[in-house]
């Protein structure tokens, strides 16, 4: 089975905080005011932050797990 996570650079991360918005499962949180910061328990990589980042620096990332 195969999990879909997002992730974040988080050295290019302006932190403006445009895919906290629009995550459907507030998965996400700006980390310190410096970087947005995934929580893989509830992100269900539905790429929304990462269509919506204007410096397209998330990517869904694929992990394989295993049952
Ligand atoms: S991939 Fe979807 S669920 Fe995961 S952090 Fe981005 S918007 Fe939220
Ligand atoms: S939308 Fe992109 S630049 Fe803005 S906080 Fe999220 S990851 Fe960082």
């Amino acid at each position: 089975m195969a999990k879909r996570l997002a992730e974040v650079t988080k050295d290019l991360c302006a932190a403006c905080g445009c895919c906290v918005k629009v995550c459907p499962r507030n998965a996400i949180t700006i980390h310190e005011g410096k970087y947005a910061l995934v929580d893989v328990g509830k992100c269900i990589g539905c790429s929304l932050c990462a269509k919506e980042c204007p410096a397209s620096i998330i990517t869904i990332k694929k992990l394989e797990v295993v049952a």
